[in-house]
């Protein structure tokens, strides 16, 4: 249904026919950390995410995973495999 409060007619899958159902009956602005975020939009109540109600709880347990500013790095020096191991590897599961 469509935001009534926050975000005046844009879908969301928080609003009911009692209203918002998100904790707090609301979105929640946006953190620190998501400035320079391509995903924020100015709502009624301010600078909010549009696709995360709760930008702490994104930001809670690391990187938001949502963030188009930051991402998480992967070294590929770690990932580096034997090419005839894996090779062996992937021909293995294929005996019958
Ligand atoms: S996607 Fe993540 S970083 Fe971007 S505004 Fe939303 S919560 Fe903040």
């Amino acid at each position: 249904m469509q935001c009534q409060t926050v975000l005046p007619g844009t879908e969301c899958t928080f609003w009911s026919k009692s209203g918002c159902i998100f904790e707090g009956g609301s979105c929640q602005l946006i953190e620190a950390d998501c400035e320079g975020c391509e995903r924020i939009v100015t709502g009624t109540i301010g600078q909010v995410c549009s696709v995360a109600p709760s930008p702490s709880h994104k930001w809670s347990v690391g990187i938001c995973n949502f963030a188009t500013h930051r991402r998480v790095e992967i070294k590929t020096e770690d990932l580096k495999i034997n090419p005839l191991k894996a090779s062996k590897k992937a021909a293995g599961g294929k005996k019958k």
